[in-house]
């Protein structure tokens, strides 16, 4: 089943206390608490960079729907690399959030199994290695990965490459 990519309208502008960024979705409400504020245009937000969720008054505004995931996944194209066990094989990151992947490829990889993932992006020539993911659903030709252990050095580049895609949306 696609995924529908996020529209302009669900990138919040309400910057993240954390890393200062303005690339959040509108996160479910949790707890009548969150009912309450939600009341009071106080909404929860999930930061789409850096994973910080956090509540901001978005006075006036009342929202029809909020995103189903806590992290959009973004349409893009980037040839990556697999490794698991002692098999290797490629394919295609088709969509990225900064917590998980869609990734293209014949290979039979099981579910549940753990991976490493190495991709570049064509534009800006960066390359991340996901140290290790799991593959946590799989259909014909695709399967669904989360990503479990990414260093810091790679989980910056990983952040810089779905800015990009989300400028990018932003901008379309
Ligand atoms: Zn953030």
């Amino acid at each position: 089943m696609p995924t529908t990519p996020p529209s302009t309208a669900e990138i919040e502008a309400v910057p993240c206390p954390r890393c200062r960024r303005a690339f959040a979705v509108r996160a479910a409400r949790e707890g009548m608490l969150e009912r309450l504020l939600s009341l009071a245009y106080v909404y929860p937000f999930r930061c789409q960079l850096c994973r910080h969720r956090y509540r901001a008054l978005r006075w006036g505004v009342r929202y029809q729907r909020h995103s189903r995931r806590q992290f959009e996944r973004l349409p893009t194209q980037m040839p990556v690399k697999l490794i698991w066990g002692d098999q290797e094989g490629s394919g295609l990151v088709s969509e990225l959030s900064i917590a998980g992947a869609t990734v293209e490829t014949d290979q039979p990889i099981p579910v549940g199994q753990a991976v490493q993932l190495s991709f570049r992006s064509s534009g800006e020539d960066v390359e991340v290695t996901v140290d290790v993911s799991m593959i946590r659903s799989r259909r014909a030709g695709e399967v669904g990965v989360e990503f479990t252990e990414v260093s810091r050095e790679h989980e910056e580049r990983l952040a810089q490459l779905v800015r990009d895609l989300l400028e990018r949306m932003k901008q379309a």
